[in-house]
């Protein structure tokens, strides 16, 4: 496979951009290598400067969940664009997108848009702070809310303890209002209530992790925090930026039938753009200025071109729950063929996979949390990255990351992403 332009862009950009990327898991560090340098996409599939066409199991992190270039997509942004690009002021599109996700998401009443995961979270926060008047929130290792200072913190030393920073630049007065609890550990998150009573405004949860890989809450953890939360008085926030959208049309907590106080939302909501959200409870959400005292503002907040592209992402989910089937179908399908040719292949692995959410580890123990994740062997998993570059299939470039399925996926499509399975680990095996 020839993949020199890409190189060769690799090579020009790592001198004008740090490492080379504007986010650091594209560039390949995880698995070694260079990166592909992407020019176009349609449908399943993603096509690099080299003119190499790879079916793709990435759908940008998340929000191609009606595969690339949808047609219904492409013409909504068509239309938008002879409007004008951005306003900076209220457009009736912006309300069509909150009644939309207010009626898709029945714990949500009140939502306010930004651009991005990372500014929703970041906000979720600030309010759930505000509306507590306590300073202090509880994260879990492994699960990722995006890059604000906050949630770059890493688990201290005790269990009780307050977390560390994980990153230079993120000062220690803002690590101690960070705790780190232990994934599907009710007891991790009990003790550190006890300590710090009171002084919690916020948990704040994946409700299905997808970064540390596909990891599932255990049957009742949940509930557990739920029940937790409402009786210390903490708002509990769904990071839903994967979840929302894919995994039904109300997302994990519609799945899995628990209401959390606030939810975050991004990737999906922005059907490719740079889309985030966060909503809630409506006495919450009535925290947030102007109506509130809790500030919080984005000039191209609910920007027009964006919510064109999302509204049609979103009404097409909500008017076609087929799409939910089959995503599960797509899912199973993929479990069933993976689990058989591993059996065959004698390969050590544990598959966690829901709905159109998928992630194979290399390890033959379970993985419920982070420390579980890191069992997997990375070293191998890089081969067979790379390994099932060279069957034509591009897989996210770290073990812990999920792969999400777009109904773009045609039967054909996943077999041929299962014999390449087979094929790239009798390669390296
Ligand atoms: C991607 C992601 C974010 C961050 O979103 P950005 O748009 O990258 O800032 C936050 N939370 C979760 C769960 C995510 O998957």
């Amino acid at each position: 496979m020839n993949t020199q332009t890409s190189q060769s862009l690799f090579e020009q950009a790592k001198t004008v951009t740090p490492g080379g990327v504007n986010s650091p898991v594209r560039a390949f560090r995880a698995v070694g290598g260079s990166p592909l340098f992407i020019k176009s996409a349609k449908g399943p599939y993603i096509f690099d400067e080299d003119g190499n066409q790879y079916l793709e199991l990435i759908n940008s992190w998340g929000p191609m969940i009606l595969g690339h270039a949808h047609e219904i997509v492409e013409k909504a942004v068509a239309d938008a664009i002879q409007f004008g690009f951005s306003f900076g002021a209220p457009t009736r599109k912006e309300v069509e997108m909150a009644e939309l996700i207010v009626s898709m998401v029945p714990s949500i009443e009140k939502v306010r848009m930004v651009n991005s995961g990372t500014e929703a979270t970041m906000s979720a926060i600030r309010v759930a702070r505000g509306f507590t008047g306590r300073d202090k929130i509880i994260k879990f290792e492994g699960c990722y809310h995006g890059h604000g200072d906050s949630f770059l913190i890493a688990a201290g030393s005790g269990a009780v303890t307050m977390g560390v920073p994980d990153s230079p630049g993120v000062t220690k007065g803002v690590a101690n209002d960070t705790l780190v609890a232990t994934f599907n550990d009710i007891a991790s998150v009990e003790s550190l209530v006890l300590a710090n009573k009171n002084q919690i405004a916020a948990l704040i949860i994946e409700p299905v992790v997808g970064n540390m890989g596909c990891v599932l809450a255990e049957p009742g953890f949940l509930q557990a925090l739920r029940q937790l939360c409402t009786r210390e008085g903490i708002v509990l926030i769904f990071d839903e930026v994967m979840t929302g959208f894919r995994l039904a049309k109300g997302g994990a907590q519609a799945r899995f039938g628990v209401e959390p106080d606030m939810t975050t939302l991004g990737k999906i909501i922005g059907g490719g753009m740079p889309v985030g959200a966060y909503g809630g409870r409506r006495e919450i959400m009535d925290c947030v200025s102007p109506l509130g005292s809790v500030y919080q503002a984005g000039t191209l907040s609910g920007n027009p071109i964006a919510m064109s592209a999302g509204l049609a992402v979103l009404h097409h989910l909500n008017s076609h729950p087929e799409v939910y089937t089959r995503l599960d179908q797509i899912g199973a399908k993929m479990v069933d063929g993976y689990r058989a040719s591993m059996a065959k292949l004698g390969v050590n692995f544990t598959i966690n996979h829901v709905g159109s959410m998928f992630t194979l580890f290399f390890t033959d123990q379970p993985v419920t949390n982070f420390e579980a994740a890191k069992g997997s062997d990375m070293v191998f998993f890089g081969r067979y990255f790379h390994a099932m570059l060279q069957q034509g299939v591009y897989l996210a470039p770290s073990q812990y990351e999920s792969l999400f399925f777009s109904v773009a996926l045609q039967d054909a499509h996943i077999d041929q992403v299962i014999a390449a399975n087979e094929n790239a680990l009798r390669q390296i095996l």
